[in-house]
């Protein structure tokens, strides 16, 4: 027979376990459940550039502004283009060649739709390849809806190409018209694409650049040049000439 004391202890001790069991189940269906709606198509907001939004939002229509306001500034010609999914900013270039640096694709016709400040950051470090010899860059890719590829597997996140943000260069072509291939050239340890490498990193103008130094799984046959863009600030309008 049990006291009353202890019938009362016993159906507590019950009651906390019972308690203590439905937490457990509850707690793991909520894991289950997390884990089931972890993003399949959405892309992880981490890897986007900073204030980055879609639709965008007025600071990036306003940063967009300012980026085709420096390339009219520095007298490079481009054209709005239609709207591109995730592409901020869409232009195209009538003539593809900045910083005396001839753009040529590989595989596609154009028109090429790239976000302004793709072609802003070219504008500005295309100089310097130019200066090492290069006249010509033999791009595969630029804009592109994929998901980022590194080390031979592709993350679940969206790539700079498909923001229009980042170009993939197969080869370069000196002054004397010679090609140096990435693929084939690079790990004979051909001094234009070494040259190229280097001063592009210097410059400090892109991201990332992946090559087949640093990936070369995924990154054999280019290198991979992606621009960095501060979306959360819009910039102060540029005064009126005077
Ligand atoms: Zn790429």
């Amino acid at each position: 027979m049990l006291t009353s004391t202890s019938r009362v202890a016993l159906i507590t001790a019950v009651a906390t376990l019972a308690a203590a069991l439905v937490a457990t189940t509850a707690e793991a269906r909520t894991r289950r459940k997390k884990k089931q709606r972890a993003p399949v198509t959405q892309p992880r907001r981490n890897n986007m550039p900073v204030g980055w939004t879609w639709p965008p939002s007025k600071a990036m229509v306003a940063v967009g502004k300012a980026c085709t306001g420096e390339l009219d500034a520095l007298g490079i010609a481009w054209k709005a283009a239609p709207r591109e999914r995730k592409v901020a900013t869409p232009i195209t270039l009538p003539v593809m060649e900045l910083g005396g640096v001839k753009l040529v694709s590989v595989y596609r016709r154009g028109p090429h739709v790239m976000d302004c400040h793709l072609v802003l950051v070219l504008a500005r470090h295309l100089p310097a390849l130019h200066a090492i010899g290069v006249r010509e860059l033999n791009f595969s890719r630029i804009h592109a809806y994929t998901n980022v590829r590194v080390n031979g597997g592709e993350k679940r996140a969206l790539s700079r190409h498909a923001l229009g943000l980042a170009i993939d260069i197969r080869s370069f072509v000196d002054q004397d018209g010679r090609k140096a291939i990435v693929l084939d050239d690079y790990p004979l340890g051909d001094k234009l694409l070494l040259d190229a490498e280097q001063t592009l990193t210097d410059g400090g103008g892109f991201r990332t650049i992946l090559t087949p130094r640093n990936d070369p799984k995924s990154h054999d046959d280019h290198f991979h040049l992606e621009v960095r863009v501060d979306y959360s600030k819009a910039p102060a309008p540029r005064k009126p000439a005077t």
